[in-house]
């Protein structure tokens, strides 16, 4: 028997991975998209596709035996975490290494399944700094633009955030900021703010106003499974292959052998398989793609791949903490699990920070304000293979957060005293006001112009690109996916101009 042959393979169907599909089905290039997760379409038998944040099942989380939220106490007790049984093939996954847990997304759309929404652009002058070698005019001409008008991005009604309840929270710590002399800003989502307001008058089902977020959003939010991919799929070219992950790649003639793993719900495995492909896409995610080719290298399949496969790697700074507000001054019982406003401090020397005011939506007052701030921290990790697990190993210590934590207290110290209140001990384990263990951010392992060209071709390896999180050296000073998206919409541009015929 031959092997199975497709022009392009994608691997994810993240940000990167749903743009490259959308603009090569658009070429007319017959393109197989391969991901790990499911397709999140199929109602369980509560008549939903996603459970709540509130009342997790085995549909929240990826072959874990226990949700692992952000938040893992309440009141010092242990009573945010579920047990879930048998592991599932849920939508959200932490990947724990020593020092840092990494989230991120399973499933057809990867990371827009479970995120924020929250779509800002980053600051120019930032961005220009990060990424030298990007033409900074024609990404925010050209591509910034078309990222917003593709995934959907709306701006939330000026009036409406002034007088609903569910962003009570929101105005109470954009008050705080301010009392401390802060700027802050309305931060464009994803999610429909047509939606919400129509929610809260309760004439369709509640998504935002239910506490659905990082297990997924069963209305509202415009991920990427209605959006880039949906686009892909009705081109007729692209079709889309799940609960497979790719396990292997290696050469053969002009393009590549990739190794397949078919498995079921509960993680069996019932297949495996090869597939060959001309043009390679790795749009897995920035730990999903560096584990592939540095296992491609280290297991010398592909023994030429660069040296700087790996490094780069930073989790946006991502740093949570909470402050306690007085009792005057009370966050609301019903909170919207969007974002909408963040406090900005990005322009500060010597402390930067862009904290986004987010929700503890869990039904009752707190008298609690949650914040995830973003911070430049310059340290970098770096991951290698490990022989004995087959796994990339993260390298990045303790003290590496230590910056993030800095630039974060830097700015809530001072709220804390303008206010007169004080840091909130009781949401993370260890009695501790900062969590910098954690991120949803994670950015890197391989750069643009480092591991890849400019364009993400991989360096010394024709028809292999790089398409996602992994090409971003570690910051961005906002939220990703927008940069993400808009990146894969550069390159995938340049690379249809030039290298790939239909
Ligand atoms: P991903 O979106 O991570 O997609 C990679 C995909 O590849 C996944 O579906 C994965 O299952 C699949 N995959 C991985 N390995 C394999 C393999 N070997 N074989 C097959 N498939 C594979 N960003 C924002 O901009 N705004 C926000 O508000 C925001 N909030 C967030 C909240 C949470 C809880 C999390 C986890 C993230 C959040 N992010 C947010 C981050 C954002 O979602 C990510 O930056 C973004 O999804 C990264 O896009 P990507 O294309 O690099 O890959």
């Amino acid at each position: 028997h031959a092997t199975p042959y497709t022009p392009a393979l994608i691997v994810g169907t993240g940000y990167g991975a749903a743009v490259t599909a959308l603009r090569l089905g658009e070429a007319g290039i017959r393109t197989t998209m391969i991901e790990m997760g499911q397709q999140w379409n199929t109602p369980g038998p509560d008549g939903k596709v996603f459970c709540s944040t509130l009342d997790p099942d085995r549909r929240s989380m990826w072959f874990h035996r226990r949700t692992e939220a952000p938040l893992d106490t309440f009141l010092w007790l242990d009573v945010v975490n579920r047990d879930l049984g048998t592991p599932y093939a849920g939508v959200l996954d932490r990947i724990d290494y020593p020092n840092m847990g990494v989230y991120v997304g399973r499933g057809v759309g990867g990371g827009s399944l479970v995120n924020g929404g929250m779509a800002p652009t980053p600051q120019r002058a930032y961005f220009e700094k990060v990424l030298p070698q990007v033409d900074a005019d024609a990404m925010y001409r050209r591509y910034f633009p078309l990222a917003r008008r593709m995934l959907g991005v709306n701006t939330i009604d000026p009036r409406y955030l002034e007088k609903t309840p569910a962003y009570q929270y929101a105005r109470v710590s954009r008050k705080h900021a301010h009392q401390a002399g802060f700027r802050t800003a309305v931060v464009p989502n994803v999610y429909s703010f047509d939606y919400l307001e129509k929610e809260e008058r309760r004439t369709v089902p509640r998504s935002a106003l239910a506490g659905e977020v990082i297990y997924g959003n069963n209305h509202g939010k415009q991920s990427l499974d209605k959006t880039y991919l949906a686009d892909a799929v009705g081109t007729g070219n692209v079709t889309i292959r799940t609960l497979t992950r790719v396990t292997t790649i290696r050469r053969q003639g002009n393009g590549y052998l990739v190794g397949l793993e078919q498995i079921d719900t509960a993680g069996k495995v019932l297949k495996r398989s090869e597939l060959a492909c001309r043009y390679l896409f790795l749009g897995a995610g920035s730990v999903g793609t560096t584990e592939l080719l540095l296992r491609a290298r280290e297991t010398g399949t592909l023994p030429d791949l660069p040296a700087a496969i790996g490094n780069g790697w930073g989790g946006n700074g991502n740093v949570m903490t909470a402050r306690a507000n007085h009792l005057w001054d009370p966050t609301g019982p019903l909170q919207s699990t969007i974002p909408t406003l963040a406090i900005d401090n990005w322009n500060d020397p010597v402390h930067p920070a862009f904290a986004e005011i987010a929700p503890l939506p869990v039904g009752l007052e707190t008298w609690a304000s949650l914040y995830l701030a973003i911070t430049v921290n310059p340290e970098r990790g770096h991951f290698t293979y490990n022989h004995s697990t087959d796994r990339a190993d993260l390298h990045w210590s303790a003290d590496q957060s230590t910056p993030s934590v800095r630039s974060a207290q830097a700015l809530f110290d001072r709220i804390n005293k303008a206010v007169g209140t004080t840091y909130r001990r009781d949401l993370f384990s260890g009695n501790r006001p900062f969590a910098a263990d954690f991120c949803y951010h994670p950015l890197g392992g391989c750069l643009l112009g480092k591991a890849t060209d400019t364009y993400g071709r991989v360096v010394g390896h024709s028809n292999l690109y790089v398409t996602d999180g992994s090409l971003i050296p570690g910051s961005l000073g906002v939220n990703p996916f927008v940069t993400i998206t808009a990146l894969a919409e550069r390159n995938v541009a340049r690379l249809l101009a030039t290298d790939l015929k239909p």
